[in-house]
């Protein structure tokens, strides 16, 4: 049976086999491949490199929506950008927010997931809460006159139609659309293989936000360790919450999860020096 070798970096490569191929084909976009692997169950990658597997995925989606939406305290407007196998989606929905925005550019990454990957959306693409617009998230914070308590910009690499969502543009107009108290959260990589993307993101969030950071989680599809989640708000408050309102937030939203919980809330900003370094560029 064919193998895919993901096309990352150049050093070094993780590679699948393919039990069972489900769709392969070049979209508007990107080249989007959903594929079987009897370790992974579904896997679904973009123009070479690993999205997400039905294995790990309960990390990247659990914590990228929980911890913002938890530390905030009371979401009622929440903007994703990408994101469209419907794994981060089916996450906000677990909170008792209003309203659920979501702007993907591939219409062909949503319809596939919702036939190959169901258990991603898990039927929260039916949510009547959610506005699913079809656009670039560059140009949707840029003309976008709504503002909200949480933004989570579930994206590509910086390579292709994701490398809008690392600009420095980009985090400025993200600012304008949050409300008071709000917070951006960003997929970042993996600071082994790509620490200059921790350095990066840093410095254009910093020139923006009051409080600039990351906090991280183990997602082993992204090989090289844990990867990091970008953060950025003007609510300083919200990064030190006790650990005793976390735990009686979570409690209260009974949210049904994997990893994430009160404990990993809080453990997931500490970070090791060579993280540290990167922020500032060493
Ligand atoms: N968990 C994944 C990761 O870290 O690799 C991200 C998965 S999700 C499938 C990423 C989505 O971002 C893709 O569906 C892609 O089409 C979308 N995307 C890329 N660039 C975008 C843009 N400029 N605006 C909106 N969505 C974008």
């Amino acid at each position: 049976m064919a193998d895919f070798e993901e096309t990352l970096y150049d050093a070094v490569a993780q590679k699948f086999r393919i039990d069972k191929l489900y769709f392969e084909n070049k979209t508007d976009h990107q080249h989007l491949m959903i594929f079987h692997n009897a370790a992974l169950g579904r896997v679904m990658t973009l123009d070479g490199i690993v999205q997400t597997t039905e294995a790990d995925e309960f990390v990247y989606h659990e914590m990228m929506a929980h911890v913002p939406l938890v530390a905030h305290g009371a979401p009622q407007h929440v903007l994703i950008i990408g994101g469209g196998d419907g794994g981060m989606l089916r996450e906000v929905a677990k909170h008792a927010v209003e309203s659920i925005t979501q702007v993907e550019i591939d219409a062909a990454v949503v319809e596939m997931a919702k036939t190959y990957l169901p258990n991603h959306s898990a039927g929260a693409y039916d949510d009547p809460r959610l506005q699913l617009v079809i656009d670039d998230g560059f140009a949707f914070v840029r003309d976008d006159t709504r503002h909200y308590d949480v933004i989570i910009v579930d994206s590509t690499d910086p390579i292709g139609p994701g490398e809008v969502l690392f600009s420095e543009d980009f985090y400025a107009h993200a600012k304008t659309r949050l409300a008071p108290g709000g917070v951006v959260v960003t997929q970042n990589g993996v600071p082994f293989f790509q620490p200059d993307e921790v350095t990066t993101t840093h410095r254009r969030l910093a020139r923006h936000f009051a409080d600039a950071t990351f906090y991280c989680a183990p997602v082993p599809t992204y090989y090289g360790g844990f990867m990091t989640f970008g953060w950025a708000t003007d609510a300083t408050e919200l990064r030190g919450l006790a650990p005793a309102i976390i735990r009686d937030r979570v409690e209260r939203a009974e949210l049904n999860t994997r990893y994430y919980n009160a404990d990993m809330h809080g453990a997931a900003f500490a970070l090791p020096q060579y993280v540290r370094a990167a922020m500032q560029g060493e």
